[in-house]
């Protein structure tokens, strides 16, 4: 049969390559940008995080994320990593359980990936956005700009609209919706957290592990830990990515961000830290009553934080004084204004109802012949390789094409 895969991003380029493998089918994958798998060659940081050895569920989100289930049985990370291994991929799992390419480049990921649809005979037509999906006999034509092409069956694999820069947009969304699909609300998520930004601005550039935990009116919306990055206009870094979904969700609430700089150590423990510096370091400048515990910078802006005078000797400070020191190294609470949006976001929560597709084969219900796979779903995952686990995963179901 003839298929053609709408979208040469992650999802899409393994479904391509599974249709491909099966002889009897001519497979057409049509990508809107010169180049194949650009938002790929981004990711992790250009090293490409592509998937976690601990792929359980609860590290999704969506409105029915029991359906993904099926698709991650199926192809779950071990069986990722030996088709990977097939085409030439060699891979390193770090703490976490995070998987990188050994080579540290997104770019070998892409590569493998492009040697495997030239393996699988697949026609590649870049630089064709689709238009238009029509249903056509008991097919489809997809129009592009220059023609018309006949399919049998169609995958859609354009993605969501997050990190527009690098290929995200709404295509996928509006071709699957002109065909009677329906969608929920997006929403960028794995995207740095703006605050008022007077102490991150102080601090841009700094790292620092911390634990974190995000409230609104007494209510815990999310807490993690983490590496943090202090930005321009608030926090970026994985433990701010995972908490920036339930700041997108929590809407025009007002929300704080408080941030634990030591996370491994109790109130009290902190205090005896702090009493012994008092008493070993007498003469230096309160600024520096953090040096050594943290990054120099943040600790001074800590000492600040807790309105303490940082010329004042270390052995000058008071009991209470110490108290709020250590109030501010395990509570730095910023108050929080939003989310950056889906430019500088990694993935976008929500998406085309999955519960319009049978997720024993990822064919839509409405649509016989019609697949869709990756971001373009409303599932999405914590930052940690989830995200394109779900994308190999569900891109290699379509690709079967229910067999
Ligand atoms: C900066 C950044 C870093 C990330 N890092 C990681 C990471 O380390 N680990 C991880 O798990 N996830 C990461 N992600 C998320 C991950 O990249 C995505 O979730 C994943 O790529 C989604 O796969 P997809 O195939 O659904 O979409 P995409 O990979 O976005 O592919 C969709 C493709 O469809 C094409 N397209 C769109 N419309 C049309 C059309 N009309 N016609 C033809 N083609 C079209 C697009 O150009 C694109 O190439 C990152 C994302 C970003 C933005």
């Amino acid at each position: 049969m003839t298929v053609i895969v709408i979208g040469g991003g992650a999802s899409g380029m393994v479904a391509a390559i599974t249709a491909g493998e099966r002889r009897e089918n001519s497979v057409i994958l049509l990508e809107r940008q010169a180049r194949l798998g650009r938002k790929l060659m981004a990711t992790g940081n250009g090293r490409c995080n592509l998937t976690n050895t601990d792929c359980s569920l609860q590290h999704y989100h969506g409105t029915d994320v029991g359906f993904m289930a099926h698709t991650i049985e199926a192809f779950p990370p071990a069986d990722v990593l030996e088709f990977f291994k097939d085409l030439g991929l060699l891979t390193v799992t770090e703490p976490g359980g995070r998987v990188y390419p050994l080579s540290n480049s997104a770019n070998s990921v892409a590569d493998v990936l492009r040697y495997g649809l030239e393996q699988s005979g697949v026609r590649l037509l870049s630089g064709q956005p689709a238009r238009e999906i029509k249903r056509a006999g008991g097919g489809f034509s997809v129009i592009t700009d220059t023609e018309s092409l006949e399919a049998d069956a169609v995958i859609v694999a354009a993605g969501g609209a997050a990190g527009e820069k690098l290929g995200g947009g709404k295509d996928g969304y509006a071709l699957l919706q002109s065909l009677g699909h329906s969608r929920t609300a997006l929403r960028p998520a794995l995207v740095q957290i703006t605050t008022e930004n007077a102490y991150p601005r102080a601090l841009k550039g700094i790292k620092a592990d911390a634990g974190l935990t995000l409230e609104s009116g007494g209510e815990v919306l999310a807490s993690g830990a983490g590496e943090l990055l202090f930005t321009d206009s608030g926090v970026s870094g994985p433990a701010a990515f995972d908490a920036s979904r339930a700041v997108s969700e929590a809407g025009d609430r007002q929300m704080t961000l408080a941030l634990d700089f030591l996370r491994a150590y109790p109130e009290k423990d902190v205090f005896a830290l702090l009493s012994a510096r008092r008493e070993k370091a007498q003469a230096l400048a309160a600024g520096e009553l953090l040096t050594g515990a943290l990054h120099n910078r943040l600790g001074r802006m800590v000492v600040k934080y807790a309105g303490l005078d940082g010329t004042k000797p270390i052995g000058a400070l008071t009991d209470g004084e110490l108290r709020r020191a250590v109030s501010a190294c395990k509570a730095f609470t910023l108050p929080v204004r939003g989310t950056e949006g889906f430019q500088n976001a990694q993935v976008t929560a929500g998406g085309i109802r999955t519960s319009e597709f049978d997720p024993a084969t990822l064919e839509s219900r409405l649509v016989p012949g019609l697949f869709a796979c990756g971001e373009v779903l409303d599932i999405d995952g914590d930052c940690g390789g989830y995200n394109l686990q779900w994308a190999w995963a569900s891109g290699r179901l379509a690709g079967r094409l229910g067999r």
